[in-house]
């Protein structure tokens, strides 16, 4: 028999799991799975189980949000001896990289994709050589809204939340004089966002790293806003966003690359899949090439 570890959090997006729980089993042990199921206590409780644990089943599959998927790979990525496989049944309020990976929102239907799914092998991204990031790293608006956002206001709101603290933080945004070298390619000036991202949507957006993502190109998109002055460029970055051309606009630097070296005179507060991620001068950030295996229903490119 199969064995699977299911690790969840209990707490995430609304609770939603409570309801299902019994029905995911069920999906999991119909399909042959003898299953150990792990509700996280705390942030990292859960990466530590698994570390501790993993070894000795077949795959891993984790429930929650962004948090929690990012634990599960970091902890897979932590175990060098095996590659295993990760099942992943979104409950979070955005699910942007969830979304990306085309799993449903439907915690039942999600369960069946990994049961009928097949081996997804999917680009990682990793922050100064020593953490993981699964599809966002940013600084400035969104990035703010991300963190900031209390859990209650995110579990009552979804969505919105991120949307009424992302136009609230556009009023007030910080431009950092940053200098950035993506694969040798070099800019520098004063900004005002800046992401490096392997995803299709961000904070519930979709479309701000262009419409060409590819999650297993080992390319990251990097998105720099430059600093805004005026009603004027606001517009013109509003329907650079709405269009999706960049070329144009001025406002918005656009690029691929695997290699990203982020400097800054001073500190800069930076997300990494929605969560805080520090407080750094000097950031570098590697794609990791096929790190990971999802198991999933194959997206229709
Ligand atoms: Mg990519």
């Amino acid at each position: 028999m199969k064995k699977m570890l299911f690790v969840f959090n209990p707490n995430s997006g609304k609770a939603r799991i409570k309801n299902k729980l019994v029905e995911i089993v069920q999906i999991f042990s119909n399909a042959g799975y003898d299953v150990t199921v792990y509700p996280t206590k705390a942030r990292m409780d859960g990466y530590k189980y698994m570390i501790e644990n993993m070894h000795n089943y077949d795959i891993v599959t984790c429930s929650g949000g962004d948090g929690t998927l990012n634990e599960t790979v970091s902890a897979v990525l932590s175990c060098s001896d095996k590659k295993m496989p990760i099942g992943y049944i979104p409950s979070g309020s955005t699910n942007d990289f969830a979304n990306s990976l085309s799993i449903p929102k439907d915690m039942e239907l999600a369960a069946e994709y990994i049961v009928e799914g097949s081996l997804f092998s999917c680009d990682i991204g990793m922050v100064n050589k020593e953490k993981y990031f699964c599809y966002v790293a940013a600084f400035g608006a969104f990035t703010e809204v991300s963190y900031l956002t209390p859990q209650y206001l995110k579990n009552m709101l979804g969505h919105q939340a991120y949307i009424l603290e992302a136009a609230k933080s556009l009023a007030a945004l910080k431009p950092y004089y940053i200098r950035v070298t993506a694969d040798g390619h070099k800019v520098e000036g004063e900004y005002v966002y800046g992401m490096i991202s392997n995803t299709e949507s961000v904070g519930g957006v979709k479309g701000l790293a262009g419409s060409s993502v590819d999650l297993q190109d080992g390319l990251f998109e990097v998105t720099l806003v430059k600093k805004i002055s005026g009603p004027m460029e606001f517009q013109q970055l509003v329907t650079a966003f709405l269009t999706q051309n960049y070329d144009e606009s001025g406002s918005i630097f656009s690029i691929k690359a695997k290699h990203i070296e982020v400097e800054c005179g001073e500190g800069v507060n930076w997300t990494l899949d929605g969560e805080f991620g520090g407080e750094h001068r000097n950031i570098t950030f590697d794609v990791v090439p096929g790190a990971v295996e999802f198991m999933m229903k194959q997206k229709t490119k």
